[in-house]
């Protein structure tokens, strides 16, 4: 998978006094992040933080106020041809197109390198066949989207946002329906887009995974709480107090083990983890 980023470029995606109102209500209040290129950041908080929001208005999918840069320039800069074809999205539960097959789905991806009315190239079929063997959908790239579990829908919406192959990829809790085995996967591949150059930036609830990403953006009532490294001290506070208290972040046994994130419910124990 080829990656076009600008490697000088620091921040994949900027924001400066970003706001954004919906039905009257204020939900991003003049927000200001940047997000490293090459990197891969997780966007937490409560729900009706504004998560989603953020992720639409970066992706330059809602109207706001401010300014967001992609890859320093800023997003009304670009073509909408050539913005696609640099950033990926895949929406939390994305409804619709139950009618066309996995492989179609997946081909979608390709339209911002296809000319008007073209048909596949070649190279269109290679990224498409790439992204469905990653997302292991290529089985059953022929059936509707409409006959697949969640979990067989999310992977073929996900084999979608990798056939773009855009240097910098949002996604909004692409864990959901996922089971065990597939989390550990789109982990593996995350990792992998990392390696590559690629800019990853999702929001997740599960947090024992959020905290394996570089870094981690936490908002609340649509202001950035806090953003830090995920092995941080700091991070794994703020992250306890984004949640109201309700959760702890404990070290794992041994060095470098990592951190895990357990529930803390009133009059039970928490179990034999050390404290960070
Ligand atoms: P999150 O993804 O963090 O759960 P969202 O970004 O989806 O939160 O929503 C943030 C807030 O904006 C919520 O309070 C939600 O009710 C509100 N909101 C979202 N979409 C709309 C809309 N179309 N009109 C009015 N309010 C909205
Ligand atoms: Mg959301």
């Amino acid at each position: 998978m080829t990656v076009r980023t600008d490697t000088h470029v620091a921040a994949a995606l900027q924001a400066q006094d970003l706001s954004v109102r919906l039905g009257g209500t204020v939900v991003l209040d003049h927000v200001s992040l940047s997000l490293p290129a090459g990197r891969w950041t997780c966007i937490v908080g409560p729900n009706g933080a504004g998560k989603s929001t953020l992720l639409k208005a970066l992706a330059g999918l809602l109207a706001y106020r401010g300014q967001v840069l992609l890859l320093d320039r800023p997003l009304q800069a670009w073509s909408r041809r050539e913005r696609a074809r640099t950033l990926a999205w895949l929406g939390q539960a994305e409804p619709g197109a139950d009618d066309l097959t996995v492989w179609d789905v997946a081909m979608l991806g390709r339209v911002p390198h296809q000319p008007w009315l073209g048909t596949p190239s070649a190279a269109d079929r290679a990224a498409v066949r790439q992204a469905l063997q990653a997302t292991q959908a290529w089985a059953w790239r022929h059936r509707p989207l409409g006959e697949l579990s969640g979990g067989q829908r999310q992977r073929a919406l996900l084999a979608r946002l990798l056939a773009v192959q855009a240097p910098v990829l949002l996604m909004d809790e692409p864990l959901a329906h996922l089971d065990p085995p597939h989390q550990a996967d789109w982990l593996a591949l995350v990792r992998r887009l990392t390696a590559q150059g690629h800019t990853v930036v999702s929001v997740l609830h599960e947090l024992n995974l959020a905290l394996r990403a570089d870094a981690l953006l936490m908002l609340d009532a649509g202001r950035v709480v806090h953003q830090g490294p995920s092995g941080e001290p700091a991070t794994h506070r703020a992250l306890e107090a984004v949640f109201e208290h309700r959760i702890a972040v404990r070290a794992l046994p041994g060095d470098g083990a990592g951190w895990v994130v357990v529930p803390r419910v009133a009059g039970q124990p928490e179990g034999p983890l050390a404290c960070t």
